[in-house]
């Protein structure tokens, strides 16, 4: 019987399992550093998407296949050495995804008020250990950067209110923080026109139905444009922004505005975010977008900017710095142009942060489908005994979460939503995660960390 490892529980992880599964005569153990499944479907897709999160279902057959196991909890590279992960498996596949936010890289950014959208994220998504004072929302001018999903995603959290998220497995504190936002004003800074936006038009179209806040741009910014020679995408967004445009402002107790053509070059303020210095851009006939001189000041008390992720390096595991992805070749992990034997990627690790979640189905198949081809290749190894790993393991103090575990989480976080009256909410210490998985009932008012607040 061969043995693979799966480095991650994402969907690009999950989709390399069911991939595998495919293939008689293997077993696969999935491995992921937190205590829970899922990766980006449940700390990254929004609360307000149930039906995006709902893919969870699905993941969970595969996770749940009788040649799967789920071990929580153990970091590779960390708890346990890649190269001793060879003694255990016959190929491993690393689906860690892409964990860190791209920087502006302007002057600035650093101060408080000031941070990249994957902490926004991880903020109301309940990640473990972000402290739930992490975000005090004091700010009542917002800007936001960037032109993808993950913006969108952020103004709606910033902009829709606390009551749309009631039926949603926020947190509780975090639930708590949004309802206190004193956030009237949101700014979306996009460097590009009205055509060149990443957003996709369904998640675009949602921040225009919002009901405490109105959208509002600039005429001036479509004029001229036309859909001619657009992607249907392009087009399709065209039209919801012109829709926009020409529309009567309504009383809302928020508002949102979009600013095309507008880069930031500076973050204001001496301890703690003032405002925002953009400048106006256009774009070259060869594409190439160039600052035109004129600085527009925003004042704003937060700046959250979601221009895109990028991976972190596994210690032992070859990592290129410059696309912040693990060097590959169609999914074969490759060191100094050779393929590393036996290791492979798949999903944003592989091919960099893009794509919906269903992407990860055909990109996974790819990487599993050089695995096979190599494993076949290749003489069976010894029979190994697949408890080896969690003996070492628990030796070295690693609390390893089983599948049991999980559901114990789960049933646990059942409760913890039912006593504020909603179906589930998250738990977001690693420790009571722990105790859950145990068996023991966490301490709901321990959820809160100690960290300075960002905005
Ligand atoms: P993204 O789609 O790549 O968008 C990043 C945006 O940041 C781009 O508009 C980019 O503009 C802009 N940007 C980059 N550097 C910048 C800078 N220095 N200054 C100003 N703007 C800058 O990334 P994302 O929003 O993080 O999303 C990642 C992936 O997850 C995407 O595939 C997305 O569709 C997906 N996602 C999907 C959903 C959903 O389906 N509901 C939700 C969230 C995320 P340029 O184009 O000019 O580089």
């Amino acid at each position: 019987m061969r043995r693979v490892a799966v480095v991650g529980s994402g969907p690009s992880g999950v989709y390399s399992v069911a991939a595998l599964l495919a293939e008689d005569d293997l077993t696969v153990d999935v491995l992921d550093a937190l205590p829970t499944p899922y990766g980006l479907v449940r700390y990254g897709v929004a609360p307000d998407h149930p039906k995006i999160k709902s893919v969870s279902k699905t993941l969970e057959q595969v996770l749940t296949d009788p040649r799967v196991r789920f071990l929580g909890n153990v970091r590779v590279g960390v708890d346990v050495p890649v190269a001793e992960l060879h003694d255990h498996y016959d190929a491993i596949v690393y689906a860690v995804g892409a964990s860190q936010g791209r920087s502006l890289g302007v002057p600035g950014e650093d101060l408080a008020g000031s941070s990249s959208g994957v902490d926004f994220v991880r903020w109301y998504s309940g990640y473990p250990d972000v402290p739930a004072d992490a975000y005090r929302l004091t700010a009542t001018r917002a800007v936001v950067v960037g032109a993808g999903n993950v913006a969108l995603d952020v103004v709606r959290m910033l902009s829709a209110g606390a009551e749309a998220l009631g039926q949603t497995d926020v947190p509780p504190d975090v639930l708590a923080g949004l309802a206190a936002s004193s956030v009237r004003e949101v700014h979306l800074l996009i460097r590009r026109g009205p055509l060149q936006t990443k957003f996709t038009t369904v998640e675009l179209r949602e921040i225009g139905e919002l009901e405490r806040a109105d959208v509002r741009l600039d005429p001036a910014d479509l004029e001229g444009i036309t859909a001619e020679g657009a992607d249907r995408v392009a087009q399709r967004n065209l039209a919801v922004l012109q829709g926009w445009a020409s529309r009567e402002p309504r009383d809302t107790p928020c508002t949102i505005h979009l600013h095309f053509w507008r880069s930031p070059v500076r973050v204001l303020g001496t301890t703690s975010v003032t405002g925002v210095q953009a400048e106006r851009t256009r774009q070259e006939a060869g594409g190439a977008l160039v600052g035109t001189g004129e600085v527009l000041e925003l004042p704003a008390e937060l700046v959250i900017s979601c221009i895109g992720y990028r991976g972190s390096p596994i210690p032992g595991v070859p990592f290129d710095e410059a696309t912040g992805t693990l060097p590959n070749e169609g999914g074969r992990l490759m060191s100094a142009g050779r393929p590393v034997a036996g290791e492979y990627v798949a999903g944003w690790a592989k091919r960099g942060p893009t794509g919906i979640i269903g992407t990860n189905k055909h990109d996974a198949a790819e990487t599993v489908a050089a695995l096979l081809a190599d494993l076949r290749q290749r003489p069976a190894g010894p029979q190994r005994d697949p408890d080896r790993l969690l003996d070492l393991l628990r030796e070295r103090g690693v609390q390893v979460v089983p599948w049991t575990g999980w559901q114990r989480i789960e049933t646990a976080e059942a409760r913890l939503g039912q006593a504020t009256g909603r179906p589930t909410a998250k738990i977001t210490r690693t420790p009571d995660l722990l105790g859950a998985a145990a068996g023991r009932t966490p301490e709901p008012a321990a959820a809160a960390g100690g960290e300075a607040g960002r905005g």
